[in-house]
């Protein structure tokens, strides 16, 4: 799932032929669904396929240098161009050329010369399977009573910035926030308004949080990862202080707290610069554990772990 493709943004789809006419032709045609961009050889498709991430390929069979055979292969042996579908249009319409290009993972077979309005239509298909599938990702990445990113989203987007961070020799931070004497709220007010706390709380979060790295997921029950990519463990402490601050600042009434007449929360926190490899479960371990002092120590605080 791309986290910065709005919606209702056009869907990007990338034609690959040699002959500047085709180009023109099917620039022409698909404009108004989409946003077109264009190479004319192999090379430039495997690049402006890997930098732009387009939703849709039209890839033609016949090039010179690279074969649009040889391209399909590439795509489908990168992790980062894979799960772009390609359509072929080809000039060679004989079956056994349909089955190979469909062999080789494309959606697709267009023959030359083609039809426009029948192109067209094919391309507008494809394109809202595209959509309706980034719809059941997106969904099945948001947790439904908050709507903010559940533990699958996290564990992913905490894969790939652990990669990231890597590469940049970045500090990663995450916070792990827990509600305080939640249970005691539950008892005195209900679920329901238990509920309506955890929305709120998740929605105040996600709203403060800017950079488009930052993640807000719901861990489970009332607790709250907060990833903060590139932020070393003093921005990291006061990021995570801020939140917990500002949570307390909603003056939700928690009659039943020992804490604070309002709702309130502990957060705990640490800091790795990631070396190469898997997640190191520290990352989240020392986390827990700096929650876990904050509890002890009498909540409504933040805590950091210091690196080992
Ligand atoms: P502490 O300050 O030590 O964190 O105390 P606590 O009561 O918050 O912690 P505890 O782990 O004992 O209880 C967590 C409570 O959170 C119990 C559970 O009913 C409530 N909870 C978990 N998930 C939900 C939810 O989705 N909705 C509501 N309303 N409550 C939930
Ligand atoms: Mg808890
Ligand atoms: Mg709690």
């Amino acid at each position: 799932m791309d986290k910065n493709q709005g919606m209702t943004a056009l869907p990007t789809v990338l034609v690959v032929d040699d002959e500047k006419q085709n180009r023109d032709l099917l620039t022409e045609l698909l404009h108004e669904d989409c946003r077109v961009i264009l190479a004319k050889n192999g090379n430039q498709a495997l690049e402006r396929a890997r930098e732009q991430q387009p939703d849709l390929i039209l890839l033609d069979v016949l090039m010179p240098d690279m074969s649009g055979h040889e391209v399909i292969q590439t795509l489908k042996n990168d992790d980062a161009t894979r799960h772009i579908p390609v359509i072929f249009i080809s000039a060679l319409d004989a079956p056994a050329d349909e089955e190979r290009g469909l062999d080789l993972g494309a959606v697709d077979y267009i023959a030359k010369p083609f039809h426009p309005s029948i192109v067209r239509k094919r391309v507008r298909n494809h394109l809202l399977s595209v959509h309706h599938r980034h719809l059941l990702e997106n969904l099945a990445m948001i947790d439904s009573l908050t709507e903010i990113a559940n533990r699958r989203r996290y564990a992913e987007v905490l894969e790939s910035e652990w990669r990231r961070c890597a590469r940049n020799a970045a500090p990663l931070s995450l916070a792990i926030v827990d509600v305080d004497h939640f249970k005691a709220y539950n008892d005195h007010l209900g679920h329901a308004a238990g509920d309506r706390v955890l929305r709120r709380i998740a929605q105040a979060m996600n709203g403060l949080l800017r950079r488009p790295g930052d993640l807000v997921a719901r861990y489970g029950g009332e607790e709250f990862a907060v990833l903060l990519p590139e932020t070393d463990a003093d921005s990291g402490y006061q990021i995570g202080n801020e939140l917990r601050q500002q949570i307390e600042a909603l003056a939700i009434a928690h009659p039943a707290s020992p804490v604070a007449p309002v709702i309130t929360v502990s957060l705990g926190g640490m800091t790795i610069v990631p070396a190469g490899g898997d997640v190191d479960p520290r990352l989240f371990s020392g986390a827990d554990a700096a929650l876990y002092a904050a509890k002890a120590e009498g909540r409504n605080r933040a805590f950091w772990r210091l690196g080992d």
